[in-house]
């Protein structure tokens, strides 16, 4: 059975999903208004993850997530860089697209942009407003905090706390209750704006998701996940707003929160000049240590990004390359005893085991990685003691596969093919004498490189060859 933390009960529970099998899952998505950092690739892989596993338990998944594409902070970035908001947003929405498919994450159903669901964002403000939960003020409408009993239910904070936050908080002189939140904010002439029963303006940043969700799933649905700093006040937001306009409760059944990503001890801030993106880290490190370096933590802990983090993973990364390596190559002269193709099957299905149990255990993903870690030390003692015939080796990859349908990490396309150094040399010795303007050698070796089963086309970087 499944277990699950849920921030809602703040206890781990057996996993339900509403009806049988099927699941409809919520992640808040990114604000387009920059490139994505670290802690975002932290957030999306690991619900990556999450979903890629429940699949594989035979769940019906569907993966919904928003993408901020209107809000203050997009406005705010146009005007420092004086264009049309958005048209900022569509385009680091496409840029947030192309890292997300490269870092492979793509276990996303469906991308639900906030501008996409205006329509739905005032049918929501105006139930709320006839239900006396939201009222208007001079520059938008609010949600009045103290009229939703269940206030801080998810955060555990009471009305009177919310007041103090700061994170986030709409700042305004005429509300009622200091952490009421804007749902639907009067636009300024210059200011993107749509029009609507109560004026031309914008939504709020809470109510595109439960907008977004009511159309996609209706009033309650299975999960929610996001990062842990969203737990309050945008959560509770959304609790508040949903479950005030359906009257049904909960809005959401399993919460589900991801740890903060700190780099050297230190939030990650632009003034503190330790923000790294998503390209930045990629320029000089593999994808795939990514995507391991955020499974090797169990999702609900704190990472800190450092040097020491990022060479161990590295190692441990090498060290599966060549064990798989060795596996590939395994020549059919392993000796056996009539009793040892069984340690292969047993290491197996130990993996798998442990496997299970570990993610079984509220995706426990530091302990599955270590269950791999396991067999890749057993697997090199059997292999050492030449125990390992090439059809065990392709157990053990079998098995290695299965795993990685939900961390992809361990296998990542088709290597690149090396050219052999016979042909590069002929290559080499092409172009000098392309450069001296010996045409006749040139076009031999041309010939002699295409026997050896390779083709040289000249471009203006230079020669690219290509297997025939
Ligand atoms: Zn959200």
């Amino acid at each position: 059975m499944l277990k699950v933390y849920n921030t809602l009960s703040r206890k781990k529970e057996s996993f339900r999903p509403r009806k049988d099998k099927k699941i409809n899952l919520f992640v808040c998505g990114p604000t387009v208004y920059d490139f994505s950092h670290l802690g975002h690739a932290r957030t999306y892989i690991v619900f990556d993850v999450i979903v890629k596993y429940l699949r594989e338990k035979g769940y019906d998944v569907f993966y919904l997530q928003n993408v901020t594409d209107i809000d203050d902070k997009i406005i705010n970035r146009a005007k420092e860089k004086k264009v049309a908001p958005q048209k900022l947003a569509s385009d680091f929405q496409k840029e947030y697209i192309k890292d997300m498919k490269t870092l492979k994450v793509d276990a996303v159903s469906k991308y639900a942009k906030a501008t996409k669901h205006i329509k739905e964002i005032i049918s929501q403000v105006e139930r709320l407003l006839k239900k006396h939960y939201a009222y208007q003020t001079e520059d938008g409408i609010y949600y009045n905090i103290s009229k939703f009993k269940r206030y801080g239910k998810l955060s555990r904070r009471t009305a009177l706390q919310a007041e103090d936050a700061v994170s986030r908080i709409d700042e305004a002189k005429e509300k009622k209750n200091r952490g009421d939140f804007c749902l639907w904010k009067f636009s300024k002439p210059e200011e993107p704006s749509w029009p609507s029963p109560f004026g031309r303006g914008r939504p709020g940043w809470h109510i595109e998701d439960t907008a977004i969700t009511e159309k996609h799933f209706g009033s309650r649905y299975d999960i929610h996940g996001g990062a842990k700093d969203l737990i309050f006040p945008h959560h509770e937001a959304e609790i508040a707003q949903m479950e005030a306009i359906s009257g049904k409760k909960p809005l959401v059944k399993y919460w589900f929160h991801s740890g903060f990503l700190t780099v050297k001890g230190q939030k990650m801030a632009k003034s503190l000049g330790n923000f790294i993106t998503i390209r930045d880290f990629l320029k000089e490190n593999p994808v795939r240590l990514l995507r391991l370096l955020i499974i090797k933590t169990h999702y609900r802990s704190a990472i800190d990004y450092n040097e020491r983090l990022l060479s161990q993973t590295k190692k441990e990364l090498e060290k599966i390359d060549e064990f798989i390596y060795k596996l590939k190559n395994q020549k059919s002269t392993a000796q056996l005893s009539v009793r040892d193709p069984k340690l292969i099957k047993s290491l197996i299905s130990r993996t798998k085991k442990e496997f299970a149990r570990a993610m079984q255990d509220d995706f426990n993903t530091p302990e599955a990685f270590a269950a791999i870690l396991n067999m890749v030390s057993e697997g090199n003692y059997l292999i050492a003691q030449n125990k390992v015939r090439p059809k065990d080796a392709r157990l053990i990859l079998k098995e290695l596969k299965e795993i990685d349908k939900v961390f992809s990490f361990i296998f990542w396309g088709k290597p690149k093919e090396e050219i052999p150094s016979s042909v590069m040399n002929f290559v080499r010795l092409r172009e000098k004498c392309r450069k001296e303007g010996d045409w006749q050698k040139a076009d031999d070796l041309r010939k002699k490189i295409k026997k050896l089963g390779y083709w040289v086309e000249d471009t203006k970087e230079g020669s690219k060859i290509k297997k025939i």
